[in-house]
């Protein structure tokens, strides 16, 4: 196991941290670290009226609700799945009213993608959706979490830019509290030169390594597991 995620107190209740064991984990290693707890009854699960259970049965599911962005890869996964094209996915899938504003988000409440209480794009799904959990991380574990969708979503809107799919430069929107961050966090991931996502086409080519400082990394390398 390159990358572990285990459970730690964090405000009175019970959520995650991150330790890396390997030098060379991988997005793809973060994705099947974070799946099982999904299934955990142990953790705390905000949106879950017991606070603790499993994800399956959730009668709130974060896919009704979601704010999903999609990253560079699944961006491409998901149109040539459903086999169309770029422009007219875009047309398709994203809540044109936010995008005429300037955020490129799929139509939402339920997601556009969600039949019967099921993803019926499971295996294309976006970074957001593979790796949101709604329990409390450390600072370290979250940094991370956030750093690699960013990067995912700012590689997109970047490629979608280049080809003339997108132009959300101009937008003059006020936008407050989660948006707002998002927005920023992604507008510099599109524009930082030595984004990870920039060439790769799946996630086990992109390295952890590249979304932290020297000092996180260490921190995250060196973490001593604690069992609950
Ligand atoms: S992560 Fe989503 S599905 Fe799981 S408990 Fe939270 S809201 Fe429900
Ligand atoms: S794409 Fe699938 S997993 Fe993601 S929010 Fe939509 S229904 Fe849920």
């Amino acid at each position: 196991m390159k990358v572990e995620f285990f459970p730690c107190l964090i405000e009175e209740v019970w959520g995650l941290d991150l330790a890396i064991h390997d030098e060379r984990a991988t997005v793809q290693d973060l994705i099947e670290a974070i799946q099982p707890w999904c299934d955990d009854n142990q953790i705390y699960k905000a949106y879950l009226a017991e606070k603790q259970g499993p994800c399956r049965g959730c009668p709130i599911n974060c896919c009704r609700e979601c704010f999903v962005l999609p990253d560079a890869i699944s961006f491409g996964w998901l149109h040539e799945s459903l086999g169309v094209t770029p422009t007219e996915f875009i047309k398709r899938y994203f809540d044109q009213e936010l995008l005429s504003k300037g955020l490129p988000r799929l139509r939402s409440s339920p997601c556009i993608f969600l039949k019967e209480g099921l993803c019926t794009v499971y295996p294309h799904r976006t970074l957001i959706c593979r790796l949101y959990i709604c329990t409390p991380m450390t600072d370290e574990a979250q940094t991370m979490v956030y750093g690699v969708v960013a990067a995912g979503i700012g590689e997109f809107i970047r490629l979608a830019e280049e080809q003339g799919l997108l132009n959300i430069q101009g937008a003059n929107v006020a936008w407050s509290g989660y948006e707002k961050m998002m927005l920023e966090l992604i507008r510099f991931e599109a524009d930082r030169a030595d984004n990870p996502f920039r060439g790769a086409r799946d996630y086990q080519s992109i390295p952890l390594r590249s979304f932290c400082s020297e000092a996180d990394w260490q921190v995250l390398t060196q973490k001593k597991i604690t069992s609950k």
